[in-house]
């Protein structure tokens, strides 16, 4: 290993805390230095190539080193780096917005800038709670939101977050939200089965509308992919459902994008599938192809019509982040939407998906995996200990990280949520590359759940 890798290693273990990483272990170990990467490949300081099997934590959507992102960036670093949305705007900023408004569902006028998935949510609940008392309805200050969703970090986002793991221990910092049931068939919370249920889910979620819409302001989840809740995949029919008991209960709906959003299932947005325009539509992760942090929280010209008044009034959004709409984020994100038409990324995508949906179901016959679900390039393969009553693995049995670890070895780069492996690869990967991520997945858990192989069968 040369010196200067060992250094940077060094430096790391003595310097770096890493989100959602247990440090202890981590030091134990050398760390992995990645040092470039091009398409779907990363490359690390001791020469390996990995296939970035989870778009580098579901951000990268070309893969490495797109030419048009590329020269946007370079561009746009000659003329200027970075000024204020205060009051005054730029050129990619506004550029991006237009573009904005042209790709996403029909309805949706405005683009509020901000830098990370997290800090757009933030800005839809505020946007929503506020438009309630901006229209005489300052009772309408709940949020609605569903078990296992995920909305980021910050604790506004924790509020609506579903995740007991990550969020359990700060709920006294947390303001009180509804839940409805996740959208998750193969544990169906409410011990019903697709599709006799009738997508019952989405009725429950519209009792707690009908009997108590007065007192909530909006509805908050992710559309058909709850991601970081272990890629639960809704059944068909569900959002629109949900739409029609929002717009029933007037209760504003909140889609938060930030994960499903550019593409990752097979449509540019995933409330495209069922027609649904949300009242506010959150995007973030694959907004710059997986350059550079940048959000948006984008709505409809009712809701922005609603802060509108004289200075004196003060219905001003009164909410910001210093790097709003920060130049050379929003020309990468110009960069990216240049390259979804270059490549035509939906329409080749096509191809891709339905050839991944074919070898995701050799999953099926492996032994320890109860549930392969998928939409799009995001899969989420839900690793059991028995099949037959779907008994799930001990947390501590570190399932998930076993697999990611066979599959290192085989130079593919996977982070388990959980015992459910993810996979959702750049939609740039060539069709090779992706039979390969699919092969090694799959090698990687028969050899975390069975152990290794038997060499002397043929
Ligand atoms: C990742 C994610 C977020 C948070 O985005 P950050 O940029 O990490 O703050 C919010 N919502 C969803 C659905 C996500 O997957």
């Amino acid at each position: 290993m040369p010196d200067k890798t060992k250094q940077i290693g060094a430096y790391d273990r003595e310097f770096v805390w890493h989100p959602f990483t247990q440090m202890k272990q981590y030091e134990e170990k050398e760390p992995v230095v990645i040092v470039g990467g091009e398409g779907a490949y990363l490359f690390d300081s001791e020469g390996r190539r990995y296939i970035d099997g989870v778009s580098s934590l579901w951000v990268n959507i070309h893969g490495h080193k797109v030419p048009e992102i590329d020269n946007a960036i370079k561009e746009q670093v000659d003329a200027l780096g970075h000024s204020t949305l205060l009051g005054v705007t730029n050129a990619p900023a506004a550029l991006l917005a237009k573009e904005l408004v042209d790709i996403c569902p029909p309805g949706l006028k405005k683009v509020f800038y901000s830098g990370d998935g997290a800090s757009a949510v933030e800005a839809g609940l505020k946007m929503a709670f506020q438009y309630w008392r901006r229209k005489g309805r300052p009772g309408k200050t709940k949020f609605l939101s569903l078990d296992n969703g995920y909305h980021g970090d910050t604790l506004g986002a924790v509020s609506v977050g579903g995740i007991d793991l990550f969020h359990g221990e700060f709920k006294p910092l947390l303001f009180d939200t509804l839940r409805a049931p996740s959208y998750y068939c193969y544990r169906c919370p409410l011990g019903k089965d697709y599709p006799s249920c009738g997508v019952a889910c989405a009725d429950e979620l519209g009792k707690i509308l009908q009997s108590r819409g007065d007192e909530i302001a909006a509805v908050i989840m992710e559309p058909y992919v709850q991601a970081a809740g272990g890629m639960i995949v809704a059944p068909e029919g569900y959002l629109a459902r949900v739409r029609k008991y929002c717009d029933e209960c007037d209760v504003l709906l909140i889609l938060d994008e930030v994960a499903t959003g550019f593409g990752r299932t097979g449509r540019m947005f995933a409330c495209e599938h069922e027609d649904v325009t949300p009242d506010i539509l959150v995007l973030g992760k694959g907004m710059t192809g997986g350059y550079l942090p940048l959000s948006a929280t984008i709505t409809t010209g009712e809701i922005y019509d609603a802060f509108l008044g004289e200075y004196e009034e003060f219905k001003t959004f009164y909410h910001g982040h210093s790097y709003a709409g920060n130049p050379i984020a929003c020309a990468a994100a110009r960069g990216n939407l240049d390259a979804f038409r270059n490549n035509d990324t939906l329409q080749a995508l096509k191809e891709k998906v339905a050839c991944f949906e074919e070898e995701l179901k050799e999953f099926e016959g492996l032994p320890h995996v109860g549930n392969v679900r998928s939409k799009g390039l995001m899969a989420g393969i839900e690793l059991v200990v028995d099949k037959g009553s779907k008994e799930p693995y001990e947390p501590e049995a570190a399932i998930g990280w076993k697999v990611a670890e066979h599959a290192m070895e085989d130079e593919v780069l996977l982070r388990p949520l959980g015992s459910v492996v993810v996979l959702m690869p750049p939609l740039g990967i060539p069709m090779d590359d992706l039979k390969k991520l699919v092969r090694v997945t799959y090698e990687s858990i028969r050899r975390a759940t069975e152990g290794e192989p038997d060499h002397g069968r043929p």
